[in-house]
């Protein structure tokens, strides 16, 4: 095993054990499920200001189904979280035209951003399925970047189904290193404590399945969700029933509230639910104290950003503040 290896074997068993003991419980009440103590906002001051978690994705809705809960999770607490579709979502439509869809999706992803309580959610100017990790990209994803200075980026991994996907996992890694080299492009200043990266789940198998190296519990968060979700119309309720086949069902979606969550949930939430699943062993033996959630988001820290200690990966799970 390489040094690095070893280094975050640690990180990673440390965390194991900082969840252990400080996690699950109401973020109120100071205790957990298992009758443990939980962090505490007034007992763990933060010494480095508000944290700051950055999503760049390829499309305007992969941040709200890869990580929308730990989303308003995290806002809740009042991080500072932006979510960055770098394609403009123009071709995601069987019928509406590229110029027309693309506008309609950034409304719809502005509106999805206020409903999580999000900073902002933005939506670059690239055409869908044409994206290349070629280096005016390169150049666009690292200011995007030290602009905001993210404590934390969520991105794709480069083993995916969608092009687009592969593009901006294989930007951002490579922006990884190059956010702390001053002289390149000098006028974006480099910020000095480079950010952690990690991968949002996926179930591609080539060259591996993901690790789950953190898994939150996002049950409580659903609901908000929802209405994110709900904003994204000509994909929740156009685009992707069609693209699946299954749109004779949405006919039996009502115009109430709960008929409309519970097919967001059945269909958009199936990845939190199935993750949950896969990954209850770990959960088990990560936390023998703690009841398998029902919904969990999940992700994988890249070797390409900064090593995490176990308290940064408990802040970025909305554990420790
Ligand atoms: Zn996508």
């Amino acid at each position: 095993m390489k040094p690095d290896e070893v280094a975050v074997g640690i990180v990673l068993a440390a965390f194991a054990a900082t969840l252990a003991i400080g996690a699950f419980g109401d973020e109120n009440t100071g205790t957990t499920k298992a009758g443990l103590r939980s962090w505490s906002s007034k007992e763990i001051p933060r010494a480095e200001g508000v944290l700051r978690v950055m999503a760049i994705v390829a499309h305007p809705d992969d941040a709200d189904f890869r990580m929308g809960c730990l989303a308003v999770k995290l806002a809740r607490q009042g991080a500072r979280v932006r979510f960055v579709s770098v394609c403009n979502g123009n071709m995601g439509h069987q019928a509406m035209m590229p110029p027309e869809l693309a506008a309609r999706r950034k409304r719809e992803a502005e509106e999805a951003g206020k409903r999580y309580g999000i900073e902002r959610y933005d939506v670059l100017d690239n055409s869908d399925c044409s994206l290349m990790p070629d280096y005016e990209r390169r150049v666009e994803i690292v200011k995007i970047i030290r602009e905001f200075q993210p404590d934390f980026i969520v991105t794709h991994r480069t083993c995916d189904y969608h092009a687009d996907h592969r593009a901006v996992g294989q930007l951002v890694q490579d922006a990884g290193y190059l956010l702390g080299v001053p002289h390149w492009i000098p006028e974006a200043p480099v910020q000095r404590k480079r950010p952690v990266i990690l991968f949002a789940t996926d179930t591609f198998s080539q060259p591996r399945l993901l690790r789950p190296d953190v898994m939150v519990d996002v049950e409580p968060y659903l609901e908000q969700w929802c209405e994110g979700v709900n904003c994204h119309v000509s994909q929740v309720y156009e685009w992707l029933p069609w693209d699946s086949g299954y749109q004779a069902e949405l006919a039996k979606v009502k115009e109430s509230k709960e008929a409309r969550n519970a097919y967001l949930i059945r269909h958009w939430a199936g990845r939190k639910k199935n993750d949950a699943k896969r990954f209850a062993a770990v959960w088990r033996e990560r936390y023998p104290d703690v009841p398998v959630p029902k919904y969990v988001e999940v992700f994988e820290v890249s070797d390409y950003g900064r090593t995490p200690s176990a308290d940064d990966l408990a802040r970025f799970a909305g554990l420790l503040k």
